[in-house]
This record gives structure tokens, C-alpha cells and sequence, in this order.
């Protein structure tokens, strides 16, 4: 073709194909979209609580604090056609709701949810934000609820399970659970059967707390901790292992290259919280250990740091806790670029969806433990299946959940 320019070559191919094919429009491929929502009517929200019976420590505090609670946030978005979409978040955002965030949205057509996204986030950088007297974390929680909630509006409207509405690349992915935290008068022993308990439960990948510094545990200590895991479950069962940002770089480096010949899928979040990127590059610079964060960004950009200066090797952004499924989609295409797996924090039923739908998705975690995480094991009448570390997505329309309405009614108090 080398004598033959770009329009001769178009010109050419439209001359070869059939003009029937550009008018033979078959009835189930016209654009009429009947039916279809074009309008939120109505916000509903309920915030949920359930005191938790123990302290599960990680390396530096116990799961929701000195007396701990678990909170979770439910939105339900009700359109102009009876559909209604479901979306949760973390718990922060309550406030808003309480506040009149919901104003932003109904009226709204679901399906222009780019819109609405920065609608929402513009409020971040805005006089309104500051005369209203929010916070730009509880906005950026309150957009994970909200905007689940219109993806799983937008899937259920034509009929297709979320990961496939998003363009699906697999309908089953791996998962690991976490446990292993700190707890007075736990031994190895106990640890030991905490962990048999798991692979008894099918899991072949499992995560544990280090890092425990502050609270007594030495270097060696976690390491004779994961080294008695390993010894257990032999080399077949992944590992990683969670600091919570409980070591120093030089703690780290040391840790970390002891650890290492434990076979260890990932360390996360080792270094303290006050300069947690550009030291988690000098760590990877002096470690074999892979790495991983990325739990507690808000937004894209400060995920992008962590990615572009090569500090990690998976991203964990959390879009059930920050800014939702929008703001993790840029980030797992930005991820792929930068050859970096993406392993997401928490809340499997919804991550799993975004996980199916991208080729560079590695795990998902998952909690074992009703006394850890009540609400996974109450809260639901439906949800996806997670069997032997694998969790199974079926054609159920959005994000395939159901609530069960006594759970609700135990824990929740009505937001809007
Ligand atoms: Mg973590």
C-alpha cells in the first residue's frame, strides 16, 4: 500500500462492503431504550452499627479502635422506573447524608454518572463545601455509596451482572482471608489453630499481621510467627503479611529481608504513616520482599504517587471506602500501564465485580471471622459466593445483592 494514500485505501473499503449490512438493523439492535431510567426520584440511607465482642489489634490499633464498632453505610438510589440500585460504603459520610448531599443527585439521569461523580468531588474544592460545614473525606465516602449505587442501577437496567456491564474478562477470582492480628494471651499456639481453622475452611491464601513493635513484638518475634504459619501450611498456601505502618525504613529493610525466605506474596503498608511513599521506594529499593498499599488514598492522585514512583508492586485503592467504582477504573487502567497487580482492601462482593472486569487483577480479601466482620456474614440474603479462596459471580442483574431486612432493622438507624 505504500503508494496508496489513507483515503484511497477507506475509499476503497467502502466500495467492498455490502450496503446491507449499514441498514439491516435487526429489532433487538435499535437504540430505543424504553424502559431505561432517566431520573433519580429518591435517596434513602442508613448508617449501621454492631459493637464488636473483641479487639482484633493490628500492629499499632485495634479494628475500629479502643472500643471497637463496625459501621457501614447503605445507599439505595430509587429511579422514575421502579429500578433501584444499591451501594455501600465504609461508614464515613454519614454527616452529609444527614446534610443534604442527597440533593446533588435526584433528579439526576443514573446513566450520566461521570457527571454526577464530579459534581460531587468538585464540592471538594469549593466555597459550598466550607458554608456547609463538611469535610472532604466525608464527601469522598459518601461518593463510594453513591456511586455504586448507580452502577448497580445502570447494570440492572440492562440486565447484566456488574463485571459484565463493565466489560467483562473473567466470572470467578481468587481470594485470601485475613486474620493472624495481635491479641493478649495469643500465642503461636493459637495463632496455629486460628490458621488450621482457615485451611480447613478451603482457603490456600491467608494474611497476617506484623509489625507489632509498639505493642512488644520484635522482628524476631513476627518472624518466628510467620515462620510457624509456613511451617504449617507448607508451600502451597500463600502468605502476605500486613505492618499497618508499624515499622521505620530501617525496621523495615531489616523485617523485610528476614521475612523473605518465608515465600511472601506481599508486605503491606510497613512504614509509618508520615512519609509512606518516598520511603516505601527506598524500602523497595532494598528489599526482594514485593510490596503493596494504597488502602487509605482518597483519590486518584494520591494513588498515581504511589504507582509512579514505583514504590508497589499492587495497588489496594479501596472504592468501597474512597470516591467509588468511577475513581477505581481510572486506576486499574493506570495500574495496567505500570505493570502493577491491583489487590483490593475489603468489601470482596464489590471489588469482585471491578476485579472480573480487568485483566490485572490479583486477589481479593475476605474476612473468616463473624466476630470480626459481623456484618459479611449478617447483613446479606444474597451475595456472591466465595468457596475454597474462589469467589464466583453468577448473571445476577448489578451487583447481585440482596439485604436482609431483619439485620438491617437491627443495626440501622434511617439517615434519609
Ligand atoms: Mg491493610
Amino acid at each position: 500500500m505504500a503508494d496508496t494514500t489513507r483515503r484511497d485505501f477507506l475509499g476503497a473499503a467502502t466500495l467492498l462492503v455490502p450496503s446491507r449490512l449499514l441498514v439491516d438493523v435487526s429489532p433487538g439492535d435499535r437504540t430505543d431504550s424504553a424502559g431505561k431510567p432517566r431520573k433519580i426520584i429518591r435517596v434513602e440511607a442508613l448508617l449501621l452499627q454492631q459493637p464488636l465482642t473483641e479487639r482484633f489489634w493490628m500492629s499499632i490499633s485495634p479494628i475500629g479502635g479502643m472500643k471497637p464498632v463496625a459501621h457501614r453505610l447503605i445507599v439505595r438510589l430509587h429511579t422514575d422506573t421502579g429500578i433501584t440500585g444499591y451501594g455501600e460504603g465504609s461508614g464515613g459520610g454519614a454527616d452529609v447524608f444527614r446534610q443534604g448531599i442527597a440533593d446533588l443527585v435526584v433528579g439526576e439521569d443514573p446513566f450520566m454518572v461521570g457527571k454526577i461523580w464530579e459534581k460531587i468531588f468538585g464540592l471538594t474544592y469549593d466555597r459550598a463545601l466550607v458554608m456547609r460545614g463538611w469535610s472532604r473525606e466525608s464527601v469522598i465516602s459518601a461518593m463510594a455509596a453513591i456511586d455504586a449505587a448507580l452502577y448497580d442501577v445502570m447494570a440492572k437496567s440492562v440486565g447484566l451482572p456488574l463485571y459484565k456491564f463493565l466489560g467483562g474478562y473473567r466470572d470467578s477470582v481468587p481470594v485470601y482471608v485475613t486474620g493472624g492480628y495481635y491479641r493478649e494471651g495469643k500465642g503461636i499456639k493459637e495463632l496455629l489453630e486460628e490458621v488450621r481453622g482457615y485451611i480447613e475452611q478451603g482457603f490456600n491464601a491467608i494474611k497476617l499481621k506484623v509489625g507489632g513493635i509498639t505493642g512488644g513484638y520484635s522482628i524476631q518475634d513476627d518472624y518466628d510467627r510467620v515462620k510457624a504459619v509456613r511451617d504449617l501450611v507448607g508451600p502451597n498456601v500463600r502468605l502476605m503479611l500486613d505492618a499497618n505502618q508499624g515499622w521505620d525504613l530501617a525496621t523495615a529493610i531489616q523485617a523485610s529481608n528476614k521475612l523473605y525466605d518465608l515465600n511472601i506474596t506481599w508486605l503491606e503498608e510497613p512504614l509509618h504513616w508520615y512519609d509512606d511513599v518516598d520511603a516505601l521506594r527506598r524500602l523497595k529499593l532494598n528489599t526482594r520482599v514485593p510490596l503493596a498499599s494504597g488502602e487509605g488514598e482518597i483519590t486518584r492522585w494520591g494513588a498515581r504517587r504511589l504507582m509512579e514512583t514505583g514504590a508497589i508492586d499492587f495497588l489496594q485503592f479501596d472504592c468501597h471506602a474512597h470516591a467509588g467504582i468511577t475513581e477505581w477504573r481510572k486506576l486499574a487502567g493506570m495500574a495496567s500501564m505500570l505493570h502493577l497487580w491491583l489487590a483490593p482492601h475489603h468489601e470482596p462482593h464489590v471489588h469482585g465485580h471491578l476485579l472480573a472486569s480487568v485483566p490485572n487483577g490479583f486477589i481479593l480479601e475476605s474476612f473468616a471471622n463473624p466476630a470480626r466482620d459481623p456484618f459479611w456474614f449478617e447483613i446479606y440474603s444474597r451475595k456472591p459466593k466465595i468457596e475454597k479462596s474462589v469467589l464466583y459471580l453468577d448473571e445476577t442483574p448489578g451487583l447481585g445483592i440482596e439485604f436482609n431486612q431483619q439485620a438491617l432493622d437491627r443495626y440501622g438507624s434511617k439517615l434519609l
